[in-house]
């Protein structure tokens, strides 16, 4: 960031650009919409939010005080289904970022083919130091402010970052009582004992772990001893470093917010886990070297697995990746400039949109489970997930080498086009 303090108005314009997370999004589809031979109008709507919501949500504060936060919920796109997608609590939340992260789910349900549209949510707060009272608060009065759009055919938030399947209960608590009826399938992700599915919660790792599976099966690369780096170790980051470890790979580094640790002979997962549930983080662990967050992903290793936030890979460190295939669990980590060198250096990315998929996956199973009334087997979520990832992938595989493009470019052809069709079917109204 250093390069922002010079004072240089052009350059900070620039960079900036260069990271918005929104402006990158629209990048992305501009690459892909004359190839595609875009319906005009249809592209012009798909490069703006369908409909976006701003809300402030005051909270009453466990000192008595009344803070408020302010939050977002954007619907990029309703062509194919009603809104789907996770409301996040982070400092750095902006609009921007919200709407980016809403157009890539448009892209990621429309990849593996469910029924959606694009939606996400935000609330610029540091749940990390807040007590759980204060973000209960701050949920149920969010979950209020945004009753207008919620509903199980209408909008159906899930977890994202720094929410969770308790934070999925406030909301399906608070829309429920605001209704005078329960309504479980307003969410998904929620607790499995007010409906959730089984395998929900590992799912997006779950889903990551099958498209590297099946990049390697491509690759012709061994999973047994493969070295995996992993950047985040939440709810995807953790899951996935487990069940690579599971397939006897070998897990070389991991890292959260507070910084990462790195073991050329392997870190054991489960011990790495536990030892963060007690202290709150990975760094410290015995018997490891400790690095940064950013070292993470530069460590030796064949798998990358960028689990965190986005914007982590950039021109600045494309070219010192050393791993063979980057398999993004995270949203939007890699920017396009990055993309490019990745691409010349050979290395086989898996875009987010397909990457960490899994996740809306089987919240679309969620959501069928529930409106059924009829609850399937945890077997029988992972065999369906797994069905759906590898028909996903092989389908962007396949347009990946017809094109001969990369796989997030084979990626956004055909959830691109599968959204425009969808569009021009409907038409514009009135
Ligand atoms: N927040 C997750 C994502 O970015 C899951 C969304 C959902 O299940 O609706 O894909």
């Amino acid at each position: 960031m250093s390069q922002l303090s010079g004072g240089n108005d052009v350059m900070v314009m620039e960079v900036g650009e260069a990271l918005n997370p929104l402006a990158i999004a629209r990048q992305q589809l501009d690459n892909v919409a004359e190839r595609l031979n875009l319906n005009q109008s249809v592209y012009k709507l798909l490069r703006h939010p369908r409909r976006t919501v701003s809300v402030s949500v005051p909270v009453v504060m466990d000192d008595g005080s009344v803070q408020v936060f302010t939050g977002y919920r954007v619907h990029h796109n309703l062509f194919r289904g009603p809104a789907k997608g996770g409301i996040r609590y982070h400092p750095d939340v902006t609009l921007d970022e919200v709407s980016a992260l809403a157009m890539w789910m448009t892209w990621k349900c429309a990849l593996v083919d469910i029924p959606f549209g694009g939606a996400k949510g935000g609330v610029v707060c540091n749940p990390k130091e807040m007590s759980l009272g204060e973000q209960e608060r701050m949920t149920r009065r969010l979950t209020s402010e945004l009753m207008i759009i919620l509903g199980p055919d209408k909008d159906i938030p899930a977890p994202d970052v720094n929410t969770n399947a308790q934070t999925m209960g406030w909301i399906l608590d608070t829309y429920s009582m605001n209704v005078g009826h329960s309504v479980p399938s307003v969410v998904t992700g929620k607790p499995l004992a007010v409906g959730g599915s089984r395998g929900r919660e590992e799912a997006t790792g779950r889903g990551c772990v099958r498209t590297v599976l099946e990049a390697l099966k491509h690759l012709e690369i061994e999973v047994e001893g493969v070295r995996v780096a992993v950047q985040g170790f939440g709810n995807v980051g953790r899951i996935a470093a487990g069940l690579m470890q599971g397939r006897r790979a070998s897990i070389v580094a991991v890292s959260d917010s507070q910084g990462g640790i790195y073991n050329p002979n392997g870190l054991d997962v489960e011990k790495v886990a536990a030892y963060k549930a007690e202290t709150g983080q990975v760094a410290g662990f015995p018997g490891a070297d400790e690095v940064t967050n950013e070292e993470v992903l530069e460590v030796d290793c064949d798998v990358l697995i960028p689990a965190a936030l986005e914007n982590q890979i950039t021109e600045r460190n494309a070219d010192r990746i050393r791993a063979s295939v980057v398999a993004e669990g995270a949203n939007g980590p890699t920017i396009p400039a990055a993309d490019e060198i990745l691409y010349d250096r050979g290395i086989f990315l898996i875009p987010d949109i397909l990457a960490n998929a899994g996740g809306v996956t089987v919240s679309y199973f969620e959501w069928v489970q529930g409106l059924m009334q009829f609850f399937w087997s945890e077997e029988e979520v992972n065999e369906k997930l797994r069905t759906v990832m590898r028909k996903a992938f092989h389908d962007t595989l396949e347009v990946s080498i017809r094109e001969k493009v990369d796989m997030r470019v084979a990626a956004y052809l055909l959830a691109v086009s599968r959204t425009a069709e969808a569009g021009k079917t409907l038409g514009v109204y009135p």
